[in-house]
């Protein structure tokens, strides 16, 4: 079987950044199941997976605009220390749901300093080059119930 539209995908995957750096890995967890054709990754990963076979190792770099986009400056802010109350030990790194113009987005912690709170709403890998190292592990048909809902069910996807 290869993979194509309407099959559900499981796969073991690392991905590093241009430095060599693991950002992240499935490596101790489940592999990470999905629809495939269903938007549940990445649209450059998804590309190159299409027609592969169980048991197929990829390596594939995939620019910003096929991963999460470029960076968008403007979704960078400096907000006050008090729209954080409440927050026990504020810290970089921290994510918080924030509603915005275009409605609800994760927004990063990305600097503190005495007078302001940075927060950052772009993805955290956006602009990114992502460098994947992936192996297929299981392809099998989608279920009614997967296709209808747009995404994987079972170990690895969604439960619900
Ligand atoms: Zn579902």
């Amino acid at each position: 079987m290869q993979i194509a539209d309407k099959t559900v995908v499981a796969i073991d995957y690392v991905l590093k950044d241009d430095a060599g750096e693991v950002i992240d890995s499935s490596e101790g967890q489940q592999p990470l199941t999905y629809l495939h054709g269903a938007s549940g990754i990445i649209p450059g990963l998804e590309r190159e997976l299409t027609g592969k076979q169980v048991g197929d190792e990829l390596q594939v770099s995939i620019a910003p605009a096929d991963g999460y986009g470029g960076r968008n400056d403007g979704l960078r802010q400096e907000v006050a220390h008090d729209q954080f109350q409440g927050v026990q030990n504020l810290s970089v790194g921290m994510q918080f749901q924030a509603d915005s113009n275009a409605g609800p987005m994760v927004v990063t912690v990305v600097e503190i300093s005495d007078a302001t709170v940075t927060i950052d709403g772009n993805h955290p890998l956006a602009g990114m080059n992502l460098n994947f190292s992936v192996t297929v592990r299981d392809i099998r048909e989608a279920t009614q119930e997967e296709l209808q809902h747009g995404h994987a069910h079972g170990p690895g996807g969604h439960s619900h």
